[in-house]
């Protein structure tokens, strides 16, 4: 165990409005491999009426799930609001995790099918347009090395094709199965310092262990300004999970 006492704080962003495909998952397998360890972990709910610094000013870790065009609309209206705030956040190399439409809401915009653009904050150079077609399946992806040599499995539901739009914002990786960002440049995700965006559902991090973990790093990294070893885990269910959605996909 840690011979030190430490502790984490997760904002889950819109947890009402984003958190479809069981998106909530990745919130009880950060919590788990937190407490597991004997790092407190406390989970704190941001919703629309909410000021960021008065609830989640202290958070190292933010959460924000997908779900459906019109509910994304609703949560890019508050982010507008707060863009400072999350670009202050994401500057100070806090995690951030977004998936699908939180990816998304992460860019500079999304443009729904039918619905006027719904501006980003702007902490991924990426951008989103809606196609006709709309890309579900499972997907199996091979990490960028910069982030660590492994590999991601999930779950993708979407209409999106999101580009990268500089050097600054990389892929997390290359498809092995799947479509990731738009089915044709066969890059899954988005990360731009501690700022990470996907596709994959899946519940993502509980199928991904050493993804979730490595997100755990880097929040202890920038609130402590160390690196911090974290004792392994008993996650031969999850590792086998991993390992099997692999070979089936392979
Ligand atoms: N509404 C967005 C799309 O279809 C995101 C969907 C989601 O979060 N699964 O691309």
């Amino acid at each position: 165990m840690l011979n030190q006492e430490y502790s984490i704080k997760i904002a889950h962003l819109y947890p009402n409005l984003l958190n479809i495909y069981g998106d909530f998952g990745n919130i009880i397998a950060l919590k788990k491999r937190l407490e597991d360890r004997n790092i407190t972990c406390e989970v704190i709910n941001f919703s629309v009426c909410d000021d960021p610094y008065e609830k989640i000013n202290e958070c190292n870790v933010f959460f924000i799930g997908g779900g459906q065009d019109i509910q994304q609309n609703e949560v890019a209206k508050s982010l507008k609001q707060h863009k400072d705030f999350f670009t202050q956040k994401a500057n100070e190399g806090n995690v951030f995790l977004g998936i699908c439409g939180g990816y998304q809401l992460m860019g500079e915009y999304y443009k729904p099918h039918d619905m006027d653009k719904q501006e980003g904050l702007g902490i991924l150079d990426v951008y989103t347009v809606a196609s006709s077609k709309r890309f579900i399946g499972n997907v199996s992806v091979k990490l960028k090395k910069e982030i660590f040599d492994g590999t991601l499995v999930g779950f993708e539901n979407h209409s999106g094709l999101t580009y990268i739009t500089s050097e600054e914002t990389k892929a997390i990786g290359d498809v092995i199965v799947g479509n990731g960002n738009n089915g044709d440049d066969k890059q899954e995700g988005a990360c731009k310092n501690n700022v990470f965006g996907t596709y994959l559902h899946g519940s993502f991090l509980p199928k991904n262990p050493k993804f979730a973990d490595y997100l755990i790093f880097q929040a202890l990294k920038t609130k402590y300004q160390k690196e911090i070893v974290l004792p392994p885990l008993d996650d031969k269910i999850e590792t086998l999970t991993h390992e099997s959605l692999l070979r089936f996909l392979s």
